[in-house]
């Protein structure tokens, strides 16, 4: 069987780097191509000194020469966008892991895949075990009338509450069918937000990376799920997973649990 031929978008940035390397370790794909603004060069040396691939700044460029079957996009979203217009326009199937579209950039997304007959995988998160916490906490909503989530992450991360406890409220709720029950008359700062009727405390501090726990009451008992990031290879078997996937489909699939098929 042919490699799957991979360029990588925002190389050298945190998640970048490290689908450089898992790409570059996979006997079934093909690193041929890395994209990122910052960075000078023609050649981009891989992590283990082995050899060195095409590198630019410029997208189109890497892959009119290097002919990819992916595009892996780690970037923002505003680079995002522009990269998948020209990606699809040649023919080059998406994955992509950057967090923040809009209900209408997504759509525009798949119309594009539809119309260039590649796929796209947009996946906000890829690490399975997280992914995997919000189908349990799905499933567990539908028997707990109380719910909330503690959620903790490094002091740089820039948004709160995260976009994952807000996305496992909703799917909670979803599962339900109605909303959870509030403690009566509990009001105060110190009680965190409130999303989908489940009570979010955010906890920024240096020497986190990325936890969620779930959390859920009944009389006389509670069920807590968990995931923690160790570090960021966490995200990789779901990147190499999709990359696989996304060159089998047409149009866009949004989130790593459709592929996992729970
Ligand atoms: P980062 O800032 O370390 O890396 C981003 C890289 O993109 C940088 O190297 C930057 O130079 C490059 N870049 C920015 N604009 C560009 C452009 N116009 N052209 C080419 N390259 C460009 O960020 P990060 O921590 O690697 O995260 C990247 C994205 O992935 C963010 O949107 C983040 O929210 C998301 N993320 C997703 C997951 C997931 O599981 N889906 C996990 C972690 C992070």
């Amino acid at each position: 069987m042919k490699p799957i031929k991979v360029v990588v978008y925002g190389a050298l940035g945190r998640m970048g780097r490290e689908v450089v390397s898992a790409v570059s370790r996979e006997s079934e794909m093909q690193l041929v191509g890395a994209v990122d603004i910052q960075g000078s060069g023609d050649s981009l040396a891989l992590p283990d000194s082995s050899r060195t691939v095409p590198f630019s700044s410029n997208l189109d460029s890497i892959l009119s020469a290097s002919h990819p079957d992916v595009l892996v996009d780690f970037t923002i979203r505003k680079a995002a966008m522009p990269a998948v217009r020209t990606a699809t326009a040649r023919g080059v199937h998406l994955v992509i892991g950057t967090t923040g579209f809009t209900a209408d950039e997504l759509d525009e997304i798949d119309k594009l895949a539809q119309a260039h007959h590649v796929g796209a995988i947009v996946a906000p998160n890829f690490a399975l075990g997280a992914v995997l916490m919000i189908h349990l906490a799905k499933i567990a909503a539908r028997y707990f009338d109380y719910a909330e989530i503690i959620e903790l992450h490094h002091h740089l991360k820039a948004d709160a509450p995260s976009g994952t406890s807000l996305s496992t409220a909703k799917a909670m709720v979803n599962a339900r069918g109605k909303p959870f029950s509030q403690p009566a008359g509990q009001q105060s700062d110190s009680r965190g937000g409130n999303s989908e009727g489940i009570t979010i405390h955010s906890v920024r501090l240096p020497g986190l990376l990325a936890h969620q726990e779930v959390l859920l009451g009944a009389p006389g008992q509670t069920l807590s799920i968990r995931h923690d990031t160790i570090n960021r290879e966490c995200f990789m078997p779901g990147v190499i997973l999709a990359i696989k996937e996304v060159v089998k489909r047409t149009g866009l699939v949004y989130g790593l649990d459709k592929i996992l098929g729970l």
